[in-house]
């Protein structure tokens, strides 16, 4: 729900992380059949091994199911009619449709936007909340019983009404300085906050323009791909900490959760899905003279069948590599998961077995330490694999050595790692595996 800028490999060498080169390996050689064969092709049948991703959870909260979207925004911001022709186009396309009806959640409704409250030239993320609850509190509630439509009302007991009509959007003015929301480490983040003491609303806020464009991305795309990721979060999961909905992904995938920096909702899934030009997944919808893009997001539907579930693409293979992980170990208190069990010092070999659903050119192999590539601690597995370039049916031989004990904060008891791989126009592919203690 957090947008940190995700560490994906960038394509090219460095993204191989202690790998041996081709030289000396066993196997290849035996192997050596002439790919792409006009006759029959080696690498089938597609996909060699299912495909094993996981799937989001509704953990039974309310979601937005036809919301009013309320965007604030400084009224001087140049961004302003761009940014609401984006809503309007996003509110309306088959896209939306597509991205959150197996959510539960249809088309928004009215989208209007309100001048963003008079902030001081730095403030922290929490004064923003607080002024937003206080706009939304003048807005709505200041005359108002608790009758207007809310979910989860007990107006007998204090029990906090969760209103499920409306979200609240904030776009951070290009000038804004946020203290602890520096552009370079959170991008945006959804959350709900109390417009009075018993009614909470959801909020997504998206930070404005980061000084310098990062990714490739113009400062316009960042805005607009964290816009609609938030967007696409908040109906989904509009309270996050107070009554989860589509929060995280199943147990026995946890490690996808911690590899992605501690969130697993549908705009997070699709982070590393990205396409090299622009470092994120896009999708383009529009209609003539208005083309925008947006962060594609995780269908469960589409993970069921096997077909990629951030569907950024369509028509290009998905591809995957998943290791093989035949122990269950315990990683927090009741939660067991798929792992590896590695001591300090040790190495153990994984499988990592490739999968495409269809034909693919070369693709190549890339893994790396969740613990210091994504939460900057200090590397606590190192790999080495005996082979790079692979295609569907192949088996990766992976070697992981554990450097020191675990001490990820969201997970206990284990070390999270990313298997990955990329095609020759570098679109990128990730998943997850997890290496306990003894
Ligand atoms: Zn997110």
């Amino acid at each position: 729900m957090s947008e940190r800028r995700h560490l994906a490999p960038a394509i090219g060498s460095a993204a191989v992380v202690g790998l041996v080169g081709l030289a000396g390996l066993v196997g290849l050689a035996a192997t050596g059949i002439a790919c792409g064969s006009s006759t029959t092709d080696p690498h089938g049948p597609y996909p060699a091994f299912a495909f094993d991703l996981p799937r989001v959870v509704d953990k039974g909260g309310p979601r937005l199911a036809h919301a009013d979207l309320v965007l604030f925004v400084d009224p001087n911001d140049p961004r302003k009619p761009a940014i609401e022709q984006f809503l309007l186009l996003l509110g309306a396309s088959q896209t939306w449709s597509d991205t959150t009806a197996e959510y539960g959640v249809g088309p928004p409704g009215a989208i209007t936007t309100l001048p963003m409250p008079t902030m001081p030239s730095s403030f922290a993320t929490s004064d923003l909340e607080a002024a937003i609850a206080q706009s939304v509190h003048d807005l709505r509630f200041k005359n108002a019983s608790a009758a207007d439509g809310g979910v989860g009302a007990d107006a007998a007991s204090s029990t906090t009404m969760k209103h499920a009509e409306t979200l609240y959007i904030a776009l951070l003015p290009p000038t804004a300085t946020v203290t602890n929301m520096p552009c370079a480490k959170l991008l945006g983040y959804h959350t709900s906050v109390l417009a009075t003491p018993t009614d909470e609303v959801p909020l997504a806020i998206v930070e404005g323009i980061c000084t310098a464009a990062q990714d490739a991305l113009t400062a316009d795309d960042l805005t607009l791909h964290y816009l609609s990721h938030e967007i696409f979060e908040a109906v989904t999961d509009p309270f996050p900490f107070s009554a989860p909905a589509w929060l995280a992904v199943d147990d026995a995938h946890a490690a996808w959760t911690s590899g992605l920096g501690g969130f697993s909702e549908i705009g997070d899934l699709c982070l590393e899905r990205d396409v090299p030009s622009a470092g994120f997944p896009l999708v383009t919808v529009g209609t003539a003279g208005a083309l925008v893009t947006f962060q594609s997001t995780w269908s469960n539907h589409r993970a069921a069948v096997g077909a990629d579930p951030c569907g950024a693409i369509e028509g290009e293979p998905f591809f995957l590599p998943m290791p093989a992980l035949t122990e269950r170990a315990k990683l927090n208190g009741a939660l067991t998961a798929p792992a590896v069990t590695i001591a300090t010092g040790q190495t153990v070999i994984v499988d990592v077995h490739i999968a495409s659903d269809r034909a693919t050119s070369d693709l190549t192999f890339f893994v790396y330490d969740v613990a210091s590539k994504v939460y900057q601690h200090a590397e606590e597995l190192t790999f080495t694999a005996d082979r790079v370039t692979v295609r569907n049916g192949d088996v990766i031989k992976l070697s992981v050595t554990r450097a020191r004990p675990p001490r990820l904060p969201t997970l206990l008891n284990g070390s999270a790692f990313a298997v990955g791989l990329y095609d020759e126009s570098g679109v990128q592919q990730v998943s997850y595996g997890f290496a306990a203690v003894p």
